[in-house]
């Protein structure tokens, strides 16, 4: 299993990538702030997403969190997160197009294989 920030497959990197753009846009215009910084709540509920992906027992099967079986989020993050993707998902296309295709994608693909691939690879 990868520890955090090392070997994690292409997947959750590219999908850090798109929380981190998601979480940005909505800061940027919910809480005054701009470029690359986050006000503290986001840059917490950011922090907490990364460590979800860290963790992720789908890894490089994982599709979109929103079609997990497992949904490992705590209530709290898990109801801002779905405001934030809510609020930024439509406007991803137009600042990151492949990351807001690619996002589409992964949604279209559904639930990810079950058991997660990290429960099979440990049997
Ligand atoms: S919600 Fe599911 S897919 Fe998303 S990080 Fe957690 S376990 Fe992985
Ligand atoms: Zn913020």
């Amino acid at each position: 299993m990868p520890g955090p920030g090392t070997s994690l497959p292409p997947n959750i990197i590219t999908d850090k990538k798109t929380v981190a753009a998601m979480v940005r846009i909505y800061c940027h215009d919910h809480h005054g702030t701009f470029r690359r910084t986050l006000c503290e709540a986001c840059a917490g509920l950011l922090e907490y997403a990364d460590d979800r992906l860290d963790k992720c027992p789908f890894e490089e099967e994982k599709t979109t969190c929103r079609d997990c079986p497992i949904h490992c989020y705590r209530a709290a993050e898990r109801a801002t997160m779905k405001d934030v993707m809510r609020y930024a998902g439509p406007r991803m296309l137009l600042k990151h197009p492949l990351l807001a295709i690619r996002h589409l994608w992964m949604e279209r693909k559904g639930a990810p294989p079950w058991p997660p691939v990290r429960r099979r690879r440990s049997r």
